[in-house]
Formats: structure tokens, C-alpha cells, sequence
């Protein structure tokens, strides 16, 4: 890779995350820019990072954007996180007003040290719809997924299945082993579940139940993963 002198790519669509970045970074010796778009609004190229990497640039001279309460509808100052709404402002063919992405972010205004003075947005958290509210605590797969990549031994294949019980919500993750930890002794097993649930409580402020299972085990999924089971009934 690095005889072929890539200097720069973007990556984007499913929300990856930081430690996906320096994965990125390491095995291919470029910058790994995020971008950012969607097919209703003109594809890639709503926003984009820039070399500074914090946060992507809106491009405010073609789209109007705005943070948003999902569920009032009502606008969020500044920093804080709610739903992306886009309007378009040059599109002619297909204009659209206050479209709603369903993807949460939040808007940064501060100063970039690259000079641009465009409003950035910071990467996309989750989604409206699949966000998970556990205990009160809005939960957002892209968090657990940070966590897992972090882990030697598991692989960045993961599912949540949430139940109530006694009132109280409980989220238990399971993970992927690769071959290696599989062949290892339960001991280590057991050793890597409770790291692991304790780097999750450490990031979500929750308590979570950690199970590793079998490589190959969870469903792969093509386009947006299915990641979530929700077996509550409220
Ligand atoms: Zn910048």
C-alpha cells in the first residue's frame, strides 16, 4: 500500500469509528477522511472533513442544516445532539425542505484550525432508530462497536439483545471470538467478557452482560446491520 502513495481517503456511510480510523490509518498509510451524505439529498458530499479531522465542514453554501429534538420536533442549540435535518438550497430538480436524516449528531461553530468558517458537524452517532434506551441511558451501537475493536482476541461482530426484567432493563452482548480465543481456555474466556464489561461500563455508565459465542456465530448482514433484539415489552 505504501508504494502505491495514496495520500488521502474517504470513508463513510455505516458509522465508523475512531478505532476504525487508525485501523484504517496503520494497514494503509493514508489519511482517513469521513464524509458524509445521503442518496435524498445528493449523495456523498454534504460534508466532509477536512485534514484537521474534527468534525466534517457542512457544505452551508448548497444545505441549511439544523439539530433537531426527534421527538418535538423543536431546534437544539448548538453542541447539542439530536437529529440532522437538511434543507437543500440550490438543488432544483428535487428540492427538499427540513428533510430528516434520522441521524444524530450535534453542530460545532468554533473555529477550524484549516481557516474554513462553514458549521461542522460531528461524526454521525447512531441513529434515531436504532438508539437504545437503557436505564434512561440513550445507547447507540456505534459506542459498543468503539469498545469491541479495542478488544484482542473478538471480532467487530456483535449483537444486543435487551430484556426487562424485574422492571429493570438488561442489555447483553454478544460477541464474536476469532479462532484463537476459541481455542483458549475458559479461564481466558471468562477473563475477556469481564474486560470487556468493564470498558463498556466505563464508556456507557452502564452495566452490561458480556458473552462471547462462537466465530461465525452472529448473522451477517448485507447493507445496514441488524443489530439490535429487543425483547421488551412495555
Ligand atoms: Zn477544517
Amino acid at each position: 500500500m505504501r508504494s502505491l502513495g495514496v495520500k488521502a481517503g474517504f470513508f463513510g456511510a455505516e458509522p465508523w469509528s475512531e478505532t476504525m480510523r487508525k485501523e484504517i490509518e496503520e494497514k494503509l498509510h493514508l489519511l482517513a477522511i469521513d464524509i458524509y451524505g445521503l442518496t435524498e439529498i445528493i449523495g456523498p458530499g454534504v460534508a466532509s472533513e477536512c485534514e484537521h479531522q474534527n468534525g466534517l465542514h457542512i457544505f452551508e453554501d448548497h444545505f441549511y442544516p439544523e439539530v433537531i429534538d426527534s421527538k418535538t420536533g423543536k431546534a437544539l442549540p448548538d453542541g447539542e445532539k439530536g437529529e440532522l435535518v437538511i434543507t437543500t438550497l440550490t438543488k432544483e430538480g428535487s428540492p427538499l425542505l427540513r428533510y430528516r436524516t434520522r441521524d444524530i449528531t450535534y453542530l460545532e461553530r468554533s473555529p477550524c484550525p484549516c481557516g474554513r468558517t462553514s458549521v461542522r458537524m460531528h461524526r454521525v452517532l447512531g441513529r434515531t432508530d436504532d438508539m437504545l434506551i437503557i436505564r434512561g441511558v440513550n445507547v447507540f451501537p456505534s459506542q459498543i462497536e468503539e469498545v469491541i475493536l479495542k478488544v484482542e482476541g473478538v471480532e467487530p461482530h456483535y449483537q444486543l439483545v435487551v430484556e426487562r426484567r424485574d422492571n429493570l432493563d438488561e442489555l447483553e452482548v454478544q460477541v464474536e471470538m476469532n479462532e484463537k480465543l476459541f481455542s483458549d481456555e475458559i479461564k481466558v474466556l471468562e477473563r475477556t467478557e469481564k474486560a470487556i464489561e468493564a470498558e463498556l461500563y466505563a464508556t456507557l455508565n452502564i452495566h452490561t452482560r458480556v458473552k462471547l459465542v462462537e466465530p461465525k456465530a452472529i448473522a451477517r448482514s448485507e447493507g445496514k446491520a441488524k443489530r439490535i433484539i429487543d425483547k421488551r415489552t412495555l
